[in-house]
């Protein structure tokens, strides 16, 4: 078993009753979930998946959010196989990019259905978490080596493409976590707050710390999310004194002048990753909560989570803009590579490469993907980020990225995924898209299209384009806006010019 099972197994046998996971609907509706609740779910599950299943191959487990989500994912492991979250929002094409790519013997509706035959229902689901056979081996459950889970991110392609995270990568990940800050579970029974759905990995980082710490994790679901009257209220129940998201979603919450001491009490730490901190959001927060602990954590999903950190104090604040990113994590190392892969100095600027225990083994099937950003050097796993920064006072300074990748509200997007899958669309003959920005920050897409013949009304024609998108993209990226083109300005090595798309959009 690896070290944190163990630990959850300790903590659901110390304390059966407490809660471990807790949704808040709002209007007075909730779920919990108890660590006996938990445990005893979680080993039925794998009872049941040892007795029914004949290969190893990881399980997805599609829902969003509902406690059985959880139950799940630890059965699995229990069971020794991996797990792959694909939150209800994934749009059907990608789910099935994901089941052919993936090929799994078994889709968990872990409170959603979602059909196939090879799916196990909800409704069956929870008969076996609530009432079958406890008979598990502890031997079986995964090893270090084996894989823990499987995170689909954007790929350049069109189709996503499953980092696969080892158990011995994820121990080394919570090992590490446990310590930002002043060190998680210190004081008093850590409470976290989840915002980011189970695909994503920043959840990585709720679930897993406040698993380990024998906490309890309070859940913000979509609809919670998207309200923010119901969002504080959830909040100003939540008890919760660590939050985890990204630093878009703060600035959601700093909009909403409730937000702050009053209605977070205990509210002791803010961990963040996965885009920018800006210092104003730092700054704000020490005012409203004043005494707390901010985060600024960072690393692709491909290193499990996060690698850097830096605790972000007022002298943190007033000696740096844009702030670092930290100090990478111990145990691992950060190169600085120049274009012909030559190790740069501290100050100068080139691509962040990654070295060490959490870095990922690679892309599921895709060995061609996986060669291009890992390697092995001395033993050691490594992976090229295609992000761009430098080194200085031991810390790396974050400059934006080297290919089309972006942040848009904290979601990881290629713009070349969103272009592949427009061009899946009735009518279109080629499609780029660009971000738009601004005040620095990218707020939007607008995607250029060529048609297949002009349409009468671009306006109509574009309500046309996004409704049909929805069966190939998340919502998160869809384009906001549509221009329709007789041709797109080229560069002089036959790609789309972005630099002269985003200037027409200012004439
Ligand atoms: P994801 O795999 O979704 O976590 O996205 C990883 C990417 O997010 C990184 O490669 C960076 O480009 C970006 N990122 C992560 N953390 C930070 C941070 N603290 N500051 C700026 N960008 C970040």
């Amino acid at each position: 078993m690896t070290d944190f099972l163990e630990k959850i197994k300790q903590h659901a046998t110390m304390q059966p009753d407490a809660v471990f996971y807790e949704v808040f609907y709002g209007e007075g509706e909730s779920v919990s979930l108890t660590w006996g609740e938990l445990w005893r779910g979680a080993v039925r599950l794998a009872s049941w998946m040892d007795e029914n299943l004949k290969t190893k191959t990881p399980v997805v487990i599609y829902g969003h959010k509902d406690p059985i989500m959880i139950v799940s994912f630890i059965g699995s492991l229990l069971s020794g196989r991996g797990y792959c979250p694909v939150d209800i929002s994934v749009p059907d094409d990608r789910v099935k990019g994901i089941i052919a790519n993936l090929s799994p013997e078994l889709i968990v509706c872990a409170g959603e259905e979602y059909e196939s035959e090879k799916s196990l229902s909800y409704k069956k689901l929870i008969e076996i978490t609530a009432g079958g056979k406890e008979n598990i081996s502890e031997d079986k459950s995964i090893s270090g080596n084996d894989v823990c889970y499987i995170i689909y991110t954007s790929g350049s392609t069109g189709t996503p493409k499953g980092v696969q995270i080892t158990g011995d990568c994820l121990d080394n990940f919570i090992h590490w976590g446990m310590t930002l800050g002043s060190g998680i579970g210190e004081e008093e029974r850590p409470v976290f707050l989840n915002q980011a759905p189970f695909s994503f990995d920043l959840s990585v980082m709720d679930l897993y710390l406040s698993l380990y710490s024998g906490g309890k994790l309070h859940v913000l679901p979509k609809k919670v999310q998207g309200d923010m009257k119901n969002l504080m209220e959830s909040l100003k129940v939540s008890g919760a004194n660590i939050w985890v998201s990204t630093p878009s979603f703060a600035e959601v919450c700093l909009s909403d002048e409730s937000f702050g001491r009053s209605l977070l009490p205990e509210m002791k730490r803010f961990l963040f990753c996965g885009e920018t901190l800006p210092v104003s959001v730092v700054r704000k927060l020490h005012e409203r909560f004043p005494g707390s602990e901010v985060v600024n954590t960072y690393g692709p999903t491909e290193s499990t989570v996060a690698v850097t950190d830096i605790l972000c104090t007022p002298e943190v604040c007033d000696t740096y803009d844009p702030l670092p990113v930290g100090s990478i994590k111990p145990g691992s190392r950060l190169l600085i590579r120049g274009e012909q892969g030559q190790s740069l100095p501290e100050g100068e600027s080139g691509e962040i490469v990654i070295l060490g225990d959490s870095v990922s083994i690679g892309y599921r099937n895709l060995p061609e993907q996986t060669a291009k950003a890992f390697f092995e050097e001395d033993g050691i796993r490594g992976y090229r980020t295609g992000d761009k920064g430098y080194l200085k006072d031991g810390q790396l300074f974050y400059q934006g990225r080297i290919d089309l990748q972006i942040k848009l509200h904290g979601y990881r997007i290629e713009l070349e995924d969103v272009e592949n899958n427009l061009m899946k669309l009735n009518g279109v003959e080629r499609a780029a898209v660009i971000p738009i920005e601004k005040e620095g920050k990218i707020v939007s897409l607008t995607a250029f299209i060529i048609p297949e013949e002009m349409p009468e009304s671009s306006f109509k024609a574009g309500q046309a384009l996004r409704a049909e998108a929805r069966s190939f993209l998340p919502e998160y990226m869809i384009p906001k806006k549509f221009v329709f083109l007789e041709e797109l300005p080229m560069t002089n090595n036959g790609k789309a010019d972005r630099r002269a798309l985003l200037a027409s959009l200012k004439k």
